[in-house]
């Protein structure tokens, strides 16, 4: 067996390592520690969460630490602030037994000025989400420029959010000479772009597949109709009692709402999203980790963080709006060797979305019929009297109150005490599944609906105004840092309505296509009044006429935009290269 020590980690490392129960190192670990030991520059790792990727960067950035120095050494780049505060705890952990290593995490949504004085102090190795490290740059406190190593963590979850500005503006401070380490579950074009500008000859190394699903997660979907999204998910959860995973919703709304009606029908579930504060966020995190809550329902940024091993089940209640998030939601099972299921329910029109998931993580999704009542029923009968099974029995406690219930039972023969046992314990369930109705949709009625629906789209895309979606063009897109949750929440937030359905979002570089319910196009129009997005005045206008057949084609159009658009994003063009 490969040891940390046979790899070339030191003692006082393996030391720490040994504690934290790592006994051997993963196959990441195993190719990427000699090689940063050895200072073998550049590298492009694709792995996913789950394979070991923080210690396979975070073993050498401590070991390599010269503690003599004042100056800050190694930086890691991360999405969120619940990576980062993780990665520099992993890293503090490794460091546990090394003298002097100083590690410092600094990250948007907390106070800067304790982060500045911390800076002050010095750190040899920094962890910082992007924005808040450009601001602490702007302002002198960071420095950054005898750095030796700049770590990518999660590029692709960084370039989805928007960053880019804020990573080219803090590697263009890095010194030329440093080894530039990205680590990515899928090489997206933007992730591609960043490694052709930023890096030298990079190795490359793929741990699995490239944008490829966990090896160990099984993909399933469940067809149903929308309004039976939230039933569908119950039946998910019933008939899995021993369930214990994440629920994906698209907005912090649709988030708040699943939770809140889970918990109130007495699911152990809680929500997580963006809306939380910090230390509301921890109590979330504290109960999920010790399992006093069964499911975390959670938006994709808020579950970026999240480090827990052993879930059973990822749950799209949702799909995501873009295919490479689903690789991250799905990635969060079948983590540490274990297998997993992520569920997808999804109505009739997103087969088409299933089958480009497919593509993209060369798995087939398997079609699951939604559990009927009494299905679940058996499978929670069972569940239940397997507990009591295993429960032990403590004769000596319960001896002495034996005489008074055998007294009370007397009447009730064992067939009579079991049937009362299971009215008593299953109640909720019987009730609630008596009668249930058939959620599942048939496939030939699928397609027939789905065809009817597409008509209808057509006519609503042609101007009619029966149509549920009203589609907006807006004059902002990916290259101004657009993404999907940035325009939703820019809806959510800024108009007072609550829950506006969202359509379809199309986003291309210099401009973006959203529909929202037509009820509330006023509401969506005005959310973007006097915005300035990446310099521009945002400009949002109901989308004329037919759907632009060049828009389905793979290379973004300019033409669509208008004149000034097209001259802007010229020269942004120009200025990039
Ligand atoms: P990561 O991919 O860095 O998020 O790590 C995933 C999980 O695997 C974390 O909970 C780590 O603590 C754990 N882990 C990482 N390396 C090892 C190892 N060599 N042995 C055992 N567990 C590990």
């Amino acid at each position: 067996m490969k040891t940390f020590k046979k790899i070339g980690v030191n003692k006082n490392i393996d030391k720490g390592l040994s504690e934290l129960g790592f006994e051997a190192p993963t196959p990441i670990q195993e190719k990427v520690i000699p090689m940063l030991l050895e200072g073998q520059g550049d590298l492009i790792s694709l792995a996913q969460t789950g394979t070991g990727k923080t210690a396979a960067f975070g073993v050498p950035l401590v070991q390599l630490t010269n503690s003599g120095s004042n100056k800050t050494q190694a930086l890691v780049l991360c999405p969120t602030r619940e990576l980062c505060v993780q990665v520099a705890r992993d890293l503090k952990s490794f460091a546990r037994h090394v003298l002097n290593v100083r590690i410092l995490a600094v990250y948007g949504g907390a106070p800067i000025a304790s982060q500045i004085v911390s800076l002050d102090k010095g750190a040899h190795i920094i962890v910082a989400t992007p924005g808040r490290l450009h601001d602490l740059m702007r302002r002198g406190s960071a420095n950054i420029s005898s750095i030796n190593t700049v770590v990518l963590d999660e590029a692709d979850e960084m370039l989805n959010m928007g960053f880019q500005e804020e990573i080219n503006a803090i590697l263009d401070k890095t010194p030329d000479d440093k080894s530039t380490l990205l680590f990515s579950a899928t090489m997206s074009k933007d992730v591609a772009s960043i490694a052709s500008r930023y890096m030298k000859n990079p190795r490359e190394i793929v741990v699995g597949q490239r944008n490829s699903g966990a090896e160990n997660v099984c993909h399933q979907y469940y067809m149903v109709r929308a309004k039976d999204r939230y039933p569908t998910l119950k039946r998910i959860v019933d008939v899995n009692p021993d369930i214990y995973g994440i629920i994906f919703c698209r907005t912090r709304h649709e988030t708040q709402e699943v939770a809140d009606k889970l918990m109130q029908e007495g699911y152990m579930a809680e929500a997580l999203h963006g809306d939380l504060s910090q230390s509301q966020r921890d109590q979330v995190m504290r109960k999920f980790r010790n399992k006093s809550i069964q499911m975390l329902v959670a938006t994709d940024v808020a579950a970026r963080g999240v480090d827990v091993n052993d879930l059973t089940h990822v749950i799209n209640y949702n799909l995501p709006d873009e295919i490479a998030n689903y690789t991250h939601r799905s990635g969060r099972t079948g983590r540490a060797g274990k297998t997993g299921i992520s569920v997808a329910i999804i109505h009739q029109r997103e087969t088409g979305r299933i089958k480009a998931i497919e593509k993209r993580i060369r798995k087939k999704f398997e079609r699951c019929m939604v559990p009927s009542g009494k299905e679940i029923c058996e499978k929670q009968l069972v569940s239940q009297i397997d507990s009591i099974m295993s429960h032990e029995v403590d004769e000596n406690l319960i001896e002495q109150y034996l005489p008074v219930i055998e007294e009370n039972l007397a009447s009730l023969d064992r067939e009579d005490l079991i049937k009362r046992f299971v009215a008593y314990e299953f109640k909720r369930f019987l009730e609630y599944y008596r009668n249930a109705p058939d959620l599942n949709i048939k496939k030939e009625k699928a397609v027939k609906k789905g065809e009817r629906r597409k008509e209808k789209d057509a006519k609503g895309r042609n101007g009619n105004s029966r149509s549920r979606f009203t589609r907006f063009f807006i004059n902002v897109g990916k290259g101004d840092g657009i993404v999907p949750e940035r325009l939703i929440g820019i809806i959510n937030e800024r108009t007072k309505v609550g829950n506006i359905s969202i359509g379809k979002i199309e986003l291309l570089r210099n401009f973006s296509f959203l529909e929202a319910d037509s009820r509330f196009a006023e509401h969506v129009l005005h959310a973007f009044n006097h915005m300035i997005v990446n310099g521009k005045k945002v400009k949002i206008e109901v989308a004329q006429g037919k759907r632009p057949a060049y828009l389905d084609r793979k290379t973004e159009p300019f033409k669509y935009a208008s004149k000034k658009s097209v001259a802007a994003g010229r020269k942004r063009k120009k200025r990039r290269m």
